[in-house]
């Protein structure tokens, strides 16, 4: 363990230290551990996916519309898509409020 001078008000501080003990000042970002690193890639993945299933259901409720004839099937498929995509919002946000939270309280301490 070597003694370092603090970049910020130049006391000597152990080269292993993450703050400075004199001034505070932050010598390295702290580390995520394995589970910090996971569940920030998931929370990535997720919201890639959830963008991914998004666009493609828009541009299926947009090719079903074109084929129906009648009102009613319309008004159906509209009722149908927006219950639908109530539901995928929901699922998105839920996702991303929970691997949110895991990536947060995971993420690297002092
Ligand atoms: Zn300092």
């Amino acid at each position: 363990m070597a003694l370092v001078p603090c970049p910020e008000c130049g006391k000597e501080i152990s080269s292993a230290a993450n703050v400075c003990p004199s001034c505070s000042f932050r010598i390295r970002k702290a580390k995520r551990g394995f589970f910090g690193f996971m569940f920030k890639s998931l929370f990535i993945l997720f919201n890639l996916l959830m963008l991914a299933w998004a666009l493609s259901y828009c541009a299926e409720i947009g090719e079903l519309s074109t084929d129906l004839s009648s009102d009613a099937e319309l008004a159906g498929a509209a009722v149908g898509g927006m219950i639908g995509s109530g539901f995928l919002m929901m699922i998105w946000a839920l996702g991303a409020i929970i691997l949110g939270a895991l990536a947060y309280f995971t993420k690297g301490k002092d």
